[in-house]
């Protein structure tokens, strides 16, 4: 039995050579997914509509923060007879769940101030932008609540996969770059188990099918080939596109050549997709995130204090008591209740006066916030329509912008058009936070115009959130690790005296919107079933 595989190119590879390939993928697969940092592959826990029966004994409870946590509890819990007061320091309902349109002030850490300046209809998510099917609290609630939901296009093969050292650091289209992958990886599969290389783990007749299943996953020819023709262009596209009349003749096109496509890294950067957090069907909000909180202030909006920020919560053996600055007036005053559910961010929380126990306090201190940075764009047309076809979707890139997404929605459309220009974490999360809002859009400018050529000549404005300079999160979402969620992850989330914590940070949805709300159910079904204990 032969060790060398010859592909369609004619170049020799070992089976090693095969197997550290494929290990290869699996482990661009598992850097995606570091990089992607809050996309964890947990199934939600959410059971349907909530049911805390039994009355509420005439109990009052504080809820601390407005997003989808906070909201999620105070619904829930005046549903059931509680008496409800939620303090938030922002003048909006949503938390983390907002959106940038034109109009939109805000002023992050530093001072600096940014006043949106999108046309009519243009809009970014600077945080959550998109929902997986499987997110069953957080869809239960669009639907109960009215939020209307639309496609999200995570994946468009027509976008770009860019890496600037491969290609001459011209972008690649999407498709290309998996149709080929898959091809070259079929055939090369198809030729060890011809070659009997596979004997040992494969049937007979297993073999056969596998086979039989390669030549159409990977569209191959009849003799089992990855190489230019009609079934490999019938997955990546055709050099001339099939017509009507005379000229109807498609022509296929030219795979790119394996070693360049293997040397180009290019294949890291659809594996991602395939994650049970990106597989369709996945949605997003009509007209953007902040529909949410817009969702659940027309429910249980009057139950909420705007404007009001939480220096203080202490509790004693009848009740906790939380003293808070009205941010218009700077006049200071105290709330009480029987209970208090505090959904703020963990490193604001760890800066506030709250006397609660050993443990809680070190795990409210023991998790770091990843960092993060969206940058939106408007320009002048929506020339990657216009010119390039992208209608929705991601490109990839490993300028230091990391990822351009493509508006899902109003495709067509006339006049300015916004795209997400950049949403990156890491060293170069720090880079944009540490710049100015000015210089952020500069960069981005910059590194998306070596992908868009017409960025230079078509931009009009664009608008940026860092989230480490978000006064009321500072941090994009709690990251955990093995060691601090065996150290601390159930101290953070058992009630401490009268006080319990619920958000994404007290989850293992880290990062999500589902985290937030599961969270809030859980917390709040453990807080009834302590009022009925009596
Ligand atoms: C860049 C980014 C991308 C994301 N992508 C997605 C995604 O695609 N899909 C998804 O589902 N999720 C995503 N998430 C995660 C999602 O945003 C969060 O998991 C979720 O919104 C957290 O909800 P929460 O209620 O726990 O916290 P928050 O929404 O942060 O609510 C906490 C509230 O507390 C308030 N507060 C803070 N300090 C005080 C104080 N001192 N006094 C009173 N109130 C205070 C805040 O103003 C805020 O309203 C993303 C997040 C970011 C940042």
């Amino acid at each position: 039995m032969s060790d060398s595989i010859v592909d369609s190119a004619g170049q020799g590879m070992s089976k090693r050579e095969l197997l550290a390939m494929i290990g290869k993928t699996a482990g661009a697969s598992a850097m995606y997914m570091a990089m992607a940092g809050m996309e964890q592959a947990q199934a939600s826990n959410f059971k349907g509509p909530v049911k805390l029966e039994g009355g509420a004994k005439g109990a009052s409870v504080l809820i601390l923060g407005a997003g989808v946590a906070g909201m999620t509890s105070a619904l829930e819990l005046s549903k059931a007879g509680y008496k409800v007061q939620v303090l938030e320091y922002q003048d909006r309902i949503g938390g983390r769940s907002w959106t940038l349109s034109g109009g939109t002030t805000y002023t992050e850490l530093g001072g600096a101030t940014q006043t949106c300046q999108f046309a009519p209809g243009n809009y970014i998510n600077p945080g959550p932008w998109r929902i997986p099917w499987h997110h069953h609290g957080l869809i239960h609630y669009c639907h109960e609540l009215g939020v209307e939901l639309e496609p999200f296009m995570q994946v468009n093969y027509n976008a770009y996969v860019h890496n600037t050292k491969a290609f001459g650091g011209k972008p690649q289209r999407f498709r290309h770059v998996q149709a080929d992958y898959f091809g070259y990886v079929s055939e090369l599969l198809s030729k060890s188990v011809k070659q009997g290389a596979l004997n040992d783990a494969v049937t007979k007749e297993d073999a056969e099918m596998l086979l039989e299943s390669l030549r159409g996953f990977g569209a191959l020819d009849r003799n089992m080939r990855y190489v230019k023709g009609m079934p490999s262009s019938g997955r990546r596209g055709y050099d001339k596109e099939p017509g009507g009349g005379l000229s109807a003749v498609p022509e296929p096109s030219d795979p790119i050549a394996f070693s360049e496509l293997m040397q180009s890294g290019l294949w890291r950067s659809i594996a991602g997709n395939l994650q049970w957090d990106h597989e369709f069907t996945i949605f997003q909000p009509v007209g953007g995130m902040i529909q949410v909180g817009k969702a659940f202030e027309r429910a249980a909006g009057h139950l909420v204090r705007k404007n009001s920020k939480v220096t203080s919560i202490q509790q004693n053996e009848k009740g906790v008591v939380v003293t808070y600055k009205d941010t218009k007036t700077g006049e200071v005053m105290k709330a009480a209740a029987d209970y208090c559910i505090c959904t703020i961010p963990l490193p604001i929380l760890a800066q506030i006066d709250m006397n609660v126990g050993g443990e809680l306090a070190s795990a409210i201190r023991a998790v770091p916030y990843s960092t993060s940075v969206k940058v939106g764009l408007e320009f002048k047309r929506r020339f990657w329509e216009q010119d390039d076809k992208i209608y929705g979707g991601i490109t990839y890139t490993d300028l230091p912008n990391s990822q351009i997404s493509y508006p899902s929605s109003r495709y067509g459309a006339k006049g300015p058009g916004v795209l997400l220009g950049c949403y990156t974490g890491g060293a170069a999360g720090y880079e944009l936070t540490a710049s100015t809002p000015e210089e952020r859009v500069a960069k981005v400018l910059e590194w998306g115009s070596q992908i868009h050529p017409q960025y230079k000549d078509e931009f009009m404005n664009g608008s940026s959130v860092a989230w480490h300079r978000i006064p009321w999160t500072l941090g994009c979402f709690g990251t955990w690790t093995e060691q601090t969620r065996a150290d601390h992850y159930k101290n953070l989330c058992q009630m401490d005296g009268r006080i319990m914590l619920a958000g994404e940070h007290a989850s293992y949805y880290g990062g999500w919107q589902e985290g937030g709300i599961t969270s809030a159910i859980d917390t709040i079904t453990r807080l009834h079933q302590r009022v009925m204990a009596g």
